[in-house]
């Protein structure tokens, strides 16, 4: 569950409920993000847009409203949020939030001002994990869960932790009660979230065992351990928990932890119907045991986010990353050997401090080689208490690092069309989640398993991808026969929540599929018939191809016919053209 489902879950305890609008609400809590300045203007913004709302409630001498500041910009600004200009009531930090019942009943009851009215405690052990959650929209086919909090990398440019503080994973038994019960109530997709998702490591098992184990028992057992240069040498080697050629500045203890590797199997097998995604991840923890859990299980989504932040090694040592350019690229390398036509998306840092152009350049390099499905490029924002703001100069101008960011999106764009031209003719499973909100009387959107928005028209399909595996292998039709051969089995109408496998004809905008339905499907059949869920043009089977060319042109047909019959007129191949490039 996401920090917003955790506030919710905390308040509707304790008989609060959401209002419909800021006009009905009594309190308006505002869940904030500091990593950016930008991201704070907003959030003033919209402080000053609540003064106005306050002022109108005192002048009608209506009951006052309540502003409370949560989450990273409470932590990072504390007291100052709270200053005589009184644009919050209260703050609350991010480990703060069971506490948030009982601030809002002394500030409603007039007991608490200024730092009374505050909890910015920064926890060693909060991960949340015995609160259920509220789901923010029960109607959504998805839902996220949060597994871990925290970071303990500092990178030099990055205020997380300091606003989130030291990493703490969810114990494994509480996470996989709360993925059951969203499986129960008909969730198909879930995210896995944390600040470094992948870093993952719970130890709560260890705790169980040794409440079970007198001390001494442990003493000699440890003694043992130390004794033995062989056992010595395997947690050594267990101690290799990273990707190669990468390191961090902390040294993790995870001896006997369960990893992320671990985590994600068991989360994969609750549900096999059920996709796992996950974010935010860090390339460092992208091991092969990792890969290897994403590469067998088909329910795991074949979607890497992989924040490189630079592609020059110079820069990557000043950012107190911890690899190097030719490790990331090697660790990309082995990304899409293990799981072939795995979408990759990034992060970017431009104008760092110091950076040259050419550094700026070996950026540009590693988007165009790379080719990112898709990708998040920030200017560099210089954040209180971090490495960068107390040790380094913030000397690249304001326009320089303008004119690097729209250098870097080209190099992105570029990487991303090149990858487009490789989607059409490619077999998804998409899972839809609703109407697109152009043309959505005619048609459908989803999710491929490599986050592309997909776009079909509604039309009837074959209830399942093996029964038009055998219709169309039992024609034994010439290809020439088959192509004009419709499907004629049950058909299904599709809906939000069915996976559907489907064909893509043409890439609109940045990355949207527009695709024609083949079969309606399940993630399991769907991998039984064609051995991975994203098959390139080139493996496609043939009789899915033809059928995708025969469904398309029924449609294209139905679609003519229904504008001609529209308009009163003969209809010709623009009216179709016109009718499948709407979504
Ligand atoms: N933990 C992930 C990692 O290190 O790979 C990334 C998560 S971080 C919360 C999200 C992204 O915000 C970072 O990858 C970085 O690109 C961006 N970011 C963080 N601090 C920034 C800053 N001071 N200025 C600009 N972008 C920043
Ligand atoms: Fe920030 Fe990610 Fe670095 Fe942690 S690992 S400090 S979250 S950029």
């Amino acid at each position: 569950m996401s920090d917003s489902e955790i506030i919710g879950s905390v308040l509707a305890a304790d008989q609060y409920s959401k209002a419909a609008s800021v006009q009905e609400a009594g309190v308006v809590l505002l869940n904030t993000c500091a990593i950016r300045e930008n991201a704070e203007a907003r959030i003033w913004g919209r402080l000053g847009e609540l003064q106005a709302e306050k002022r109108r409630r005192r002048a009608s001498q209506q009951p006052p409203l309540l502003v409370g500041v949560l989450g990273c910009m409470a932590e990072r600004l504390k007291a100052r949020l709270l200053d005589s200009a009184r644009l919050a009531d209260l703050v609350v930090g991010p480990d703060a939030y069971r506490d948030l019942p009982r601030i809002l009943a002394a500030v409603q009851a007039g007991e608490a001002q200024g730092s009374a009215a505050m909890n910015v405690q920064l926890s060693l052990e909060e991960t949340y994990a015995d609160i259920m959650p509220v789901r923010q929209d029960a109607s959504r086919t998805s839902a996220f869960v949060s597994i871990m909090r925290g970071c303990n990398n500092m990178c030099a440019f990055c205020i997380v932790p300091f606003t989130r503080g030291r990493e703490r994973s969810r114990p494994l038994d509480s996470i996989l009660r709360e993925v059951e019960a969203l499986s129960e109530q008909g969730v198909k997709e879930i995210t896995l979230l944390g600040q470094n998702v992948n870093s993952y490591a719970d130890f709560s098992h260890l705790q169980q065992q040794q409440q079970h184990t007198s001390s001494s028992q442990t003493y000699q057992a440890t003694k043992q351990r130390h004794a033995d240069p062989q056992q010595q040498q395997q947690q050594q080697a267990a101690l290799s928990y990273y990707a190669p050629g990468f390191a961090s500045v902390y040294k993790p203890q995870r001896q006997g932890a369960t990893g992320f590797g671990q985590l994600l199997d068991k989360v994969a097998l609750v549900n096999p119907e059920m996709r796992v995604r996950f974010t935010s991840p860090h390339p460092k923890d992208f091991t092969d045991d990792v890969l290897g859990v994403i590469s067998e299980h088909p329910n795991v989504c074949k979607y890497l986010h992989m924040p490189a932040q630079s592609g020059s090694s110079s820069m990557l040592e000043r950012m107190k990353r911890g690899y190097s350019r030719e490790a990331y690229d090697g660790l990309v390398e082995r990304a899409r050997q293990v799981l072939p036509n795995v979408a990759l998306s990034t992060d970017i840092i431009a104008g760092f401090c110091g950076e040259t152009d050419e550094e700026h350049q070996a950026t540009a390099d590693l988007l165009r080689r790379t080719r990112y499905d898709n990708a998040f490029i920030f200017a560099y924002s210089q954040r209180g208490k971090t490495y960068a703001a107390r040790h380094l100069a913030d000397d690249v101008p304001a326009e320089v690092k303008s004119q690097r960011l729209a250098d870097l999106f080209a190099a992105y764009r570029q990487g991303q069309a090149e990858l487009n031209q490789l989607e059409v003719g490619r077999i998804h499973l998409a899972l839809l989640d609703g109407r697109p909100r152009r043309d959505g009387q005619h048609s459908l959107q989803g999710r491929s398993c490599s986050m592309k928005r997909v776009i079909i028209l509604e039309q009837p399909v074959p209830s399942s991808l093996r029964a038009l595996q055998q219709h169309c292998e039992g024609q034994r039709l010439d290809p020439q026969q088959q192509q004009q051969q419709l499907y004629a089995g049950p058909v299904s109408s599709l809906g939000t929540g069915d996976y559907v496998a489907v064909l893509v004809q043409q890439v609109v905008g940045s990355s949207t599929l527009l695709s024609v339905p083949l079969a309606r499907t399940s993630i399991q059949e769907f991998a039984a018939v064609l051995g991975s869920t994203i098959v390139s043009a080139d493996k496609a089977p043939a009789w899915l191809v033809q059928q995708g060319a025969a469904a398309a042109a029924a449609a294209a047909a139905a679609a003519a016919a229904a504008a001609a019959a529209a308009s009163g007129g003969a209809s010709d191949g623009e009216s179709q053209q016109v009718l499948v490039a709407q979504g």
